[in-house]
């Protein structure tokens, strides 16, 4: 990966501060929520007519939509999303599981149980060579996409590399890992240097957890991450040392979700236009009330599930072709609806703290990061094929794909269809070789159906790929 232009080579604490106010200014995000705080029907329409082609939401139109509380209007805004999303993920979930080496932080976030005033957690870390005890039982259950969280260990950037290294070089009986992902804290140009040297590395994520800054200083008393601007460009210094896939995201249940999730827009505008990414996502894990974390239940903007969903769409209204993931508990129905109107990837992931999935770790109340309740993989296919969803382990090419969305019909006709083979073509795989009866029989419908969606040539190049996976031969791919 090679180094994009700097426009802020120096990371000083003054030019820092700068660049910080170039992304966002929080006065401008909290003015421009007053100046459209209304909507007209006719503004409404107008906006929604140029969403509903794709072509996204400026900031003003995302301000306004985000404050319509009007429940037509809202289903209007919810109906045109759903109409995008459609178009762009083609009922398509990513599937992804995040994986945890180390429990260690220097940090004192007031919502997270890892913080390092916790003295009821037992602090570990994996070494590289044992994160195979954690990541055999994963490949064994199918899963092909990990996403590595680490908290603020100050270990270094190396034994990062050396995790991300020694995973991609693992192999079980059936298969490796295709792709690692790194939920990664803030860290400086020499530390990302070194990351983006590593092969094949896939999203850097980090959250901003909340653009309000007063918010932001109460929440991270101390440590590092206190510091709010070194933060907030994080994603400038990626950039700038050759990671081409990012990931923003806020904590939903710090401060007022419109101001937060305005911000983020913010952010993301302003890297697609800066650094023109290869892939961005977008994350919205909800605070969860968690032991150990006085931050997670002294909050007075928790979010419900129809409010979140509602950001779900309008996000998928103004950023058509990001990836949005959904990384934290949502019963049954609401996960269905927010697969049909804008998230494309579930973090499948349950408890996570190092030694989870080799049942050697230590899972004590106040020592698990809570990201979800444990899931089973195979049920999670199962359900989303029983309401027609395609669960997607083809963790490949990002959907930043120009085509997908361009003015050219046909050409984003050939880009989707040939996104939604290799869905089907990695789905066939993992039902093959992981599947019991009964799974395999409910999607062998999905992908029957799915089938008759593409087009004529591309169905027939599917279907020869799809014989040779029967036959045998593994990584069958459009
Ligand atoms: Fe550490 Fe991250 Fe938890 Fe903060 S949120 S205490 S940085 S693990």
């Amino acid at each position: 990966m090679s180094p994009l232009p700097t426009p802020h080579a120096n990371w000083s604490p003054e030019h820092t501060a700068a660049a910080a106010a170039e992304i966002i200014q929080p006065a401008a995000v909290s003015a421009l929520l007053e100046e459209t705080a209304t909507v007209s029907a006719g503004d409404l329409r107008d906006i929604l007519f140029g969403a509903a082609r794709g072509r996204g939401l400026s900031l003003p139109q995302a301000a306004t939509l985000l404050q319509v509380t009007d429940a037509a209007a809202r289903e209007r805004i919810t109906t045109t999303a759903q109409q995008v999303h459609e178009h762009t993920f083609a009922r398509r979930v990513r599937l992804s599981e995040p994986v945890c080496p180390t429990n260690r932080c220097v940090n004192d976030c007031l919502y997270c149980p890892l913080r390092r005033s916790n003295t009821q957690l037992r602090r570990r870390t994996t070494a590289a060579r044992d994160l195979q005890r954690e990541v055999i039982p994963l490949l064994d259950e199918g899963y092909r996409h990990l996403t590595l969280v680490f908290g603020d260990s100050r270990i270094g950037p190396q034994y990062v590399r050396d995790v991300v290294d020694a995973v991609y070089a693992l192999r079980s009986r059936t298969g490796r890992v295709q792709r690692v992902d790194l939920n990664l804290n803030a860290s400086a140009p020499d530390e990302l240097a070194v990351l983006a040297e590593v092969e094949r590395l896939g999203t850097y994520h980090l959250y901003q957890e909340t653009y309000d800054p007063e918010t932001y200083a109460r929440m991270h008393p101390d440590g590092p991450k206190a510091n709010y601007a070194w933060r907030l460009t994080s994603h400038d210094r990626a950039c700038q040392a050759g990671l081409r896939d990012l990931g923003l995201g806020v904590l939903l249940g710090l401060h007022d979700l419109r101001f937060d999730v305005l911000a983020l827009l913010t952010h993301a505008h302003y890297l697609l236009a800066t650094y023109r990414p290869g892939a961005l996502t977008v994350s919205y894990p909800r605070l969860i009330a968690t032991p150990g974390a006085p931050g997670s239940t002294e909050t007075q903007w928790l979010v419900n599930d129809d409010d979140f969903a509602f950001v779900v769409a309008v996000t998928r209204l103004a950023l058509p072709l990001t990836d949005i993931i959904l990384n934290t508990p949502a019963p049954a129905e609401v996960r269905r609806a927010l697969y049909a109107i804008g998230i494309s990837h579930v973090s499948v992931g349950s408890a996570s703290y190092p030694g989870v999935y080799s049942a050697d770790g230590a899972p004590e109340g106040a020592g698990r990061l809570t990201i979800g309740r444990p899931r089973n993989l195979e049920t999670l296919v199962y359900r989303m094929s029983e309401v027609g969803f395609v669960p997607d382990f083809h963790a490949g090419a990002s959907d930043l794909d120009p085509a997908a969305a361009g003015d050219d019909p046909q050409a984003a006709r050939q880009a989707l269809d040939r996104k939604a083979a290799n869905s089907l073509l990695a789905l066939k795989e993992y039902l093959m070789d992981y599947a019991s009866e009964d799974t395999q029989t409910i999607a062998a419908g999905v992908i029957q159906d799915e089938l008759a969606r593409l087009s004529k040539k591309v169905r027939d190049q599917t279907l020869e790929r799809m014989e040779e996976t029967e036959a045998g031969f593994r990584g069958q791919r459009l």
